[in-house]
């Protein structure tokens, strides 16, 4: 059996702060993401495309705004959720995602992002895809993300 499913984070930028991290990589110093956790958009979309795509729910059943996990690497997240689908049965067949920002260049960091992703998941760099969008000036101030994520049902 297949199945599909699709994650979707916005956060809001704020100038200083602890940089900005997508995709496990911090990709400016000069803006943050406000969030509870590091703030990873990317990441966030594609814990909940993977959560999504196995039935398992989503990203604040899992990870809730605790103590335990303030200021958290969400790539720690992916490495759970990777742990998670395995042990329900699925295996990833692919992922694409898109990256919407326009306050920071993404282009040179999306091998970083890619390589981190697919060792968080233990899949092949092959299977990710990260589409950087300027957003033509419709989203100053914002990082939003968006992933879809394919699985398969391993019979064992
Ligand atoms: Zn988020």
């Amino acid at each position: 059996m297949l199945s599909v499913g699709y994650g979707f984070d916005a956060h809001a930028l704020e100038e200083g702060g602890k940089g900005l991290v997508v995709g496990g990589v911090t990709v400016s110093q000069e803006w943050s993401s406000k969030s509870h956790s590091d703030g990873d958009a990317l990441v966030h979309a594609i814990v909940d495309a993977l959560l999504g795509a196995s039935g398992l729910g989503d990203i604040g059943t899992f990870f809730p705004e605790t103590e335990e996990n303030r200021d958290r690497y969400s790539i720690d997240f992916l490495v759970d959720v990777g742990i998670m689908i395995r042990d329900a049965g699925f295996e990833m067949i692919s992922m694409d995602s898109v990256v919407i920002l326009e306050n920071v260049i993404l282009a040179p960091h999306l091998d970083e992002m890619k390589r981190n992703i697919s060792r968080s998941l233990g899949v092949k760099k092959a299977l990710i895809s990260v589409k950087p969008k300027s957003g033509n000036s419709l989203y100053p101030g914002q990082v939003v993300a968006h992933a879809i994520c394919l699985v398969r049902e391993v019979k064992p």
